[in-house]
């Protein structure tokens, strides 16, 4: 198998971050388990190095950005929820690098996240915990709900629905980074009329391109400013059917 590039001066550039050395040894095991792991299940098409590289692990790093070498820098012990994690993108890869941080890799698909518990056992990250249900179930349950300091979600629905997902899961003062490609002022502004309603604010936009390919990504942090009403989030499946704006 070929091995993953680590590119470590384009995350220097990039993230003003290095891997510690053995941050570069789970880097590569982790590319290595997902190759494996890719034989059995569809977990991702992203098999190339540099593709894998860029599209896997420097996204969901360039989202922890603040986290690492910017405004969050050194808060340790975070407590993180990764929803519709997949193959376990971001969440994995926060599991690596946030200092004594917690992370709930959460899926509604059993094998995925049984890949994912193998995953965390094999590299040896006892921080890492799985969990399978549906957002909107685990929104609304007592011992899930108000907990996280930081939600991550990439590539789960539109930003509205990404927001009911992850709000209810906050405590007040935590934040929700949503993954997105394209971001378009009508999408900015119904996710603030959403935001509003789950007791969130759109704190700011990071908007970007990956280093190898140049495709434009962008990363919107909302901030849980007041309790969620309790009737978020919605029943399975309304937050789809019926986005909030
Ligand atoms: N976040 C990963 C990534 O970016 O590579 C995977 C994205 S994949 C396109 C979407 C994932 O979200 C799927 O694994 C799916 O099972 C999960 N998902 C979709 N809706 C969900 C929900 N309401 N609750 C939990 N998981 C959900």
């Amino acid at each position: 198998m070929a091995d993953l590039p680590l590119n470590l001066e384009l995350l220097q550039d990039t993230l003003q971050w290095q891997p510690s050395p053995q941050q570069q040894l789970l880097f590569q095991k982790l590319y290595q388990e997902i190759l494996a792991g890719n034989q059995q299940l569809n977990l991702t098409r992203l098999t190339e190095p540099d593709e894998f590289w860029e599209k896997h692990l420097w996204d969901s790093l360039r989202g922890l950005q603040p986290w690492l070498s910017g405004s969050q820098q050194g808060k340790r012990g975070l407590s993180v929820v990764d929803i519709g994690t997949g193959g376990g993108f971001p969440g994995v890869p926060a599991a690596m690098v946030l200092a004594d941080a917690t992370v709930m890799l959460l899926d509604s698909t059993r094998k995925k996240v049984s890949f994912l518990t193998q995953l965390a056992a094999s590299l040896e990250l006892p921080s890492i915990r799985t969990l399978t249900a549906r957002a909107e179930v685990v929104g609304q349950q007592k011992q899930q709900r108000d907990r996280y300091d930081l939600a991550l979600i990439r590539a789960v629905g539109p930003a509205t629905v990404c927001a009911e997902y992850c709000l209810p899961l906050l405590q007040v003062g935590g934040t929700a980074v949503l993954y997105r490609g394209q971001w378009s002022p009508e999408e900015e502004t119904a996710l603030r009329q959403a935001a509003q309603e789950l007791g969130g604010k759109l704190d700011h936009v990071d908007a970007f391109v990956t280093p190898l390919t140049q495709s434009t990504r962008h990363c919107i942090h909302v901030v849980k400013v007041a309790e969620t009403p309790a009737q978020f989030p919605r029943p399975v499946g309304i937050p789809v059917q019926k986005p909030l704006a």
